[in-house]
């Protein structure tokens, strides 16, 4: 099974990426991660996409289709995957599109997940993640047991740097303007399940599922 995961920044993709992945057997591709460890180690590609993340701007397609290119080429991605964070534009999607076509593959579901701005503002700002397992948690509203400290892995839990108020606001200008439009490209092809996380992750996941077991995947 090849999913994407659309919805906007702090919208709980990764969260509900996390447990389709357990559930269904799936390599689990977020480009964000893939930067942010190109970041962490300092390699080039890191060096580049920093100056963009930093801004809450897109990394130029150029750079992230090749590199989505060469990550679902990896043997893990077989079994089937989820992605999380990719396509962002319609010319990524396009990209993916013709990458997949080349192998006789397609996108069986396209989950959209829907949060008010005001209730991703308040989520995002106060979000936190484990820089060593990635892990997800939220100072107001799902705290680490020992502040700062990983319940899963002891890793150190940290504030993303784009996690601030105003590079929020830009994220959210640019997921409007470029990947808000991916909705319909793929509503177009009728691989739309929506899911409301506004209330809680269970409820949306439930929903993801449900139409997930509708289309006999
Ligand atoms: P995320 O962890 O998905 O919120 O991504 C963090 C940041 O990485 C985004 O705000 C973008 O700057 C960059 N990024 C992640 N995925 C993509 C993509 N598919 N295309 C361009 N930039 C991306």
């Amino acid at each position: 099974m090849r999913l994407i995961i659309l919805g906007a920044p702090g919208s709980g993709k990764g969260t509900t990426a996390v447990v389709l992945k357990e559930k269904y057997g799936l390599a689990h591709i977020s480009t964000g991660d893939i930067f942010r460890s190109n970041i962490k180690a300092g390699t080039p590609l890191g060096l580049e996409a920093k100056s963009y993340i930093d801004k809450g701007q897109l990394v130029p397609d150029s750079i992230t289709i090749g590199m989505v290119e060469g990550r679902l080429a990896e043997s893990d991605c077989a079994k089937g995957y989820i992605l999380d964070g990719f396509p962002r534009t319609i010319a990524q999607a396009e990209a993916l599109d013709e990458m997949l076509s080349k192998k006789n593959e397609k996108i069986d579901a396209v989950l959209s997940i829907i949060v008010d701005d005001d209730i991703i503002k308040d989520r995002v700002c106060s979000r936190r993640v484990c820089e060593k397992c990635g892990a997800s948690f939220n100072v107001k509203y799902k705290p680490t047991k020992v502040e700062g400290v990983c319940d899963l892995c002891g890793g150190s839990v940290v504030q993303r740097a784009d996690d601030t108020p105003e590079t929020v606001e830009a994220r959210l200008v640019t997921y409007y303007e470029n990947t808000k439009p991916l909705i319909d490209f793929y509503d177009a092809k009728g691989l739309i399940i929506e899911g409301n996380n506004n209330v809680d992750s269970d409820t949306c996941i439930k929903s993801i599922e449900d139409g997930l077991a509708k289309l006999g995947i």
